[in-house]
């Protein structure tokens, strides 16, 4: 099913994302963690795509499997920044041949010491264009909150996302955010550029001590002070950090419900528990 029919026809999702083994000998465990949490039926799922080397097959393979074992729409994340037109037709073709029909199209982070003249794709909208062209695809594309952080300002970032749309993109999701505020910001931002399709939140639980240095660096986020707060009161201390954490998303979880945002999407970094108590806290 085309992701963009489920948004148009539920009230409201719940979505999940996950991401596929770096490795072939990983692939087992990261595919039982998979599969865990597509027996939790959300409203559809969405692997990530590491861009080059030996292991970006395994994300139209797990969307495959998570389709075909229990039946949630699944959408295949596709970067191509580092690819050649080449191998863009090739995944294509092997995603049309899984029979998946939803595709994020990305462009990619610019990878060090890369000259971009020499890329065959620079924007995610070129990307998305092609696709539309291969076949009949559902394409959803990235956006920002907070801006992109190569975009001087967000109100170019915006008008850059209008590209994408013209290309054919149904339906965005965002990157990460910790301020609901931001978000309710945003869409009034993007609303008054005009731009009508879906936004699905993105939200990042965070649960771990761990992840906290990287996931923020990655993503420039925003940190509002109950969130400060969180990091101080309970570093050192894992069993609360969880509970805190888990508390925090699921409080921005409700929190958009009832601000009548209608699509959330969970990065749920393939745990399982993380993912279940989201999904019953909120639904
Ligand atoms: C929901 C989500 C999922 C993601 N999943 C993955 C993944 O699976 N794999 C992965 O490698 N990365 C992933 N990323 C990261 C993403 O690839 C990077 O953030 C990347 O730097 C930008 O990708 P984009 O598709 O947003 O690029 P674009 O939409 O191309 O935007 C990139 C920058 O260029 C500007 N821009 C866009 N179009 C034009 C134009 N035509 N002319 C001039 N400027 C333009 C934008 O304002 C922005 O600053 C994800 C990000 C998000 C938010």
């Amino acid at each position: 099913m085309k992701i963009s029919d489920i948004i148009k026809q539920q009230e409201r999702t719940l979505s999940l994302e996950v991401f596929p083994p770096k490795t072939t000998e990983r692939y087992e465990s990261v595919q039982k963690s998979v599969m865990e949490i597509a027996a939790l039926k959300p409203d559809f799922m969405s692997v990530t795509y590491g861009a080059g080397g030996g292991t970006s097959m395994f994300t139209a393979k797990l969307a495959k499997e998570v389709k075909d074992v229990y039946g949630v729409t699944a959408m295949a994340h596709l970067s191509c920044i580092s690819s050649s037109k080449e191998m863009v037709k090739e995944q294509l073709n092997s995603i049309k041949a899984l029979g998946l029909s939803n595709i994020l199209a990305l462009r990619g982070d610019i990878p060090e010491g890369f000259s971009t003249d020499e890329l065959d794709y620079h924007y995610a909208n070129e990307l998305v264009k092609e696709i539309k062209q291969f076949d009949d695809f559902c394409v959803g594309g990235a956006c920002y909150p907070e801006g992109h952080p190569e975009s001087g300002s967000l109100t170019e970032d915006i008008e850059h996302l209008k590209y994408k749309i013209e290309a054919g993109c149904e339906f965005l999701t965002t990157q990460m955010f910790f301020d609901n505020s931001l978000f309710y910001k945003y869409l009034e931002m993007i609303g008054n550029a005009g731009i009508t399709i879906p936004i699905i939140a993105g939200i990042m639980p965070i649960t771990n001590e761990n992840q906290v240095e990287r996931t923020l660096k990655l993503s420039g986020a925003f940190l509002p002070k109950q969130f400060i707060h969180l990091l101080e009161s309970y570093s050192g201390n894992a069993g609360d950090f969880y509970k805190a954490g888990l508390d925090y998303a699921v409080k921005q979880v409700r929190d958009l419900y009832e601000h009548g945002v209608k699509n959330v999407h969970i990065y749920t970094m393939n745990k399982l528990e993380v993912a279940r108590a989201i999904q019953q806290a909120v639904e």
